[in-house]
């Protein structure tokens, strides 16, 4: 067994706390199976526990667990970050899902409703987000406005106790499913671009909102173009100040960065093998063990997770210190996604020609491929690797900032593709 980053005495103590709520709502022989690492215990505890991702979701979004960080008051803990990284470490261990349906709904719009929104907001909307009552989805990206998003064209109009909204969104994860989505749009056409935007939440259902599928390089259709004609927002959805749209936005893209550099595949996923030890189990699988190419990857890709974990700790304690998390969110997530890249093409090499074919009932190399083929998207979504290397040029290291040709201009007299 490969050695691990210990737990400090706290660490150790909020472990043991999670673990025993776990057993309190999985049952003893769920735990104990994976900790033997019998798997037909576990798949016996499991049918026993009747256990169904739905569910869960709601059952860890009703405790304090689901989102750590977020103030008592609201359903966290009032927590320090590393908790949540003891807690995905818990669950990932124990088979369980590391995030719900409502990601971007725990952990994008529930910090931005917690930072800026009015109280009668994080009443109505921050308990229904934990227990994935009410998805959500982020409408920022347009066709014209990616990387740079402050010049979206998407516009919305004021009417009375009302806006209305007309434009288009694109990439949209999950808007197919989604209750609400976290909209920013341009109120002030004649304010410089980052100055006339403002933040809203939109119901998916209101009259006016087109949500089209895209369909994916992996055949599924996560994400979809979102079109609004007339679409009328009371004013009291608005978060924050007119005009204060991109201070909100920027806490949303924070938290963005800092949830998704969270995400690493899992070992198991694509090496296949058991979670006990899964880099081991996964050299144990190779046709010949011996290779050495083989066996300095897989213990460079070791390697790289133990970083990625001591590298995530820092962060937190980082983000202990100040508000809101900083460049190290960016430092982790463009770390990550190139790390979960090159994870999935080794072992797509690494299993031949079942890295590209396979008989249509052999589940476990299409599953392999398709998270092959998923992990192009990580260097793209939630600001692509070299947008965010220019980041961490200017704000670590302190090297000169990009010209801002469009300062101060007004957004109708800038130039846009
Ligand atoms: C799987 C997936 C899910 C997504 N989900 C959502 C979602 O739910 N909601 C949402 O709003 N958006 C979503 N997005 C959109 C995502 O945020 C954008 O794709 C991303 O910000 C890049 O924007 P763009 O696609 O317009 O590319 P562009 O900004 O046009 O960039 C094109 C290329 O130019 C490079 N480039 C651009 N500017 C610079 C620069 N200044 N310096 C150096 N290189 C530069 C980029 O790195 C990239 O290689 C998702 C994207 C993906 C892939």
């Amino acid at each position: 067994m490969l050695g691990k980053i210990e737990d400090t005495e706290e660490q150790a103590a909020f472990r043991k706390e999670f673990r025993e709520w776990l057993i309190g709502e999985l049952g003893s022989a769920w735990i104990d199976a994976v900790d033997r690492g019998d798997e037909d215990s576990f798949e016996k505890a499991k049918n026993d526990a009747n256990w169904n991702f739905l569910t869960w979701m709601t059952t860890i979004g009703r405790s304090p667990y689901a989102a750590p960080l977020w103030p008592k008051e609201y359903g966290g803990l009032s927590g320090e970050p590393w908790m949540q990284q003891v807690i995905r470490s818990e669950l990932s261990n124990y088979r369980l899902p590391i995030f719900g349906a409502n990601l971007l709904g725990v952990g994008l719009a529930g910090p931005t409703i917690i930072e800026h929104g009015t109280e009668e907001q994080k009443k109505r909307y921050l308990s229904k987000i934990l227990s994935g009552e009410e998805i959500w989805c982020q409408l920022f990206s347009e066709p014209g406005s990616g990387s740079d998003l402050a010049s979206l064209a998407t516009r919305a109009v004021r009417d009375g106790d009302e806006w209305v909204v007309n434009g288009q969104k694109v990439w949209t994860t999950i808007a197919q499913f989604a209750k609400f989505g976290m909209l920013l749009a341009r109120t002030d056409p004649d304010a410089p671009k980052h100055d006339g935007l403002t933040y809203f939440i939109l119901d998916m259902k209101t009259p006016g909102v087109d949500v089209r599928p895209l369909k994916q390089l992996t055949g599924s259709s996560e994400f979809n173009e979102v079109f609004f004609t007339d679409v009328r927002i009371p004013d009291e959805n608005r978060v924050g100040n007119v005009g204060d749209g991109w201070r909100c936005a920027r806490t949303t893209l924070m938290n963005e960065r800092s949830a998704l550099s969270g995400i690493s595949l899992d070992p198991v996923s694509i090496f296949g093998g058991t979670r006990r030890d899964p880099w081991q189990t996964f050299l144990d699988s190779l046709p010949n063990k011996s290779d050495p190419v083989a066996r300095q990857q897989i213990a460079r890709m070791y390697i790289e997770s133990e970083v990625k974990e001591i590298t995530n700790f820092r962060a937190n304690a980082a983000r202990m210190r100040g508000a809101q998390p900083g460049p190290e969110g960016s430092v982790n997530k463009v770390f990550n996604a190139e790390y979960n890249q090159r994870k999935s093409s080794f072992a797509i090499n690494a299993n031949g020609m079942n890295g590209v074919a396979w008989l249509p009932d052999d589940k476990e190399p299409e599953a392999r491929t398709q998270t092959f083929l998923r992990a192009r998207a990580a260097t793209i979504e939630g600001g692509t690797s070299e947008v965010l290397r220019n980041q961490m040029a200017e704000r670590i290291l302190g090297l000169p900032r990009d010209p801002d040709v469009d300062k101060g201009v007004p957004w109708t007299e800038i130039k846009r593709n």
